[in-house]
């Protein structure tokens, strides 16, 4: 834009069940907030079988898929919408690569090296293209028309 207001967009992150169990939560918001995203929506939930199956459909064929769905139901998740420019790209940066004990080595300062377990347990889900970004915050957050998996909450 020339008139020197940048366009905000939006992704979905998610502090995975590991996450909050170690307490990592105050650190990777001050993380999101050190690199300027803004919180516009959090929602702390317990997933069932049917909402993680149904959030994760694209991974239903592979092998992993049983042992992700356990894992992403094996306790409560902090659901979040980030803003800022560039936020999808930017939040998968700051998160690092999926791996997290690979990311201990290629990525030491990303959010899954200093605070995920490995390849499963990496602590936090992030958006990977604004098409899913879209999907997955449609997913959490019910729009005023249309449904949604889970149920309604309030804004912050
Ligand atoms: P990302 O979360 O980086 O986008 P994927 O979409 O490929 O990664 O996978 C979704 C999640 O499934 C990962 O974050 C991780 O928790 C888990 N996962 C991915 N690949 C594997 C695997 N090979 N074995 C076990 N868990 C996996
Ligand atoms: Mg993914």
């Amino acid at each position: 834009r020339s008139d020197g207001f940048a366009e905000k967009e939006k992704t979905l992150a998610i502090i995975k069940p590991d996450g909050l169990y170690d307490n990592c939560t105050d650190k990777i918001k001050n993380a999101i907030f050190d690199s300027g995203f803004t919180i516009v929506k959090e929602m702390l939930i317990q997933l069932d079988e049917e909402a993680a199956m149904s959030f994760y459909a694209e991974h239903s064929s592979r092998s992993f898929f049983s042992s992700l769905v356990k894992y992403m139901t094996s306790g409560p998740v902090l659901i979040m919408v980030l803003e800022k420019e560039n936020a999808v790209a930017d939040w998968r940066a700051l998160i690092g690569p999926t791996d997290a004990s690979k990311a201990k080595i290629t990525h030491p300062n990303s959010i899954r090296a200093m605070y995920g377990l490995d390849l499963q347990k990496n602590c936090v889900h992030g958006s990977d293209s604004p098409q899913s970004a879209q999907r997955e915050i449609s997913f959490f957050f019910k729009e005023k028309s249309s449904g949604s998996a889970v149920t309604e909450h309030d804004e912050l």
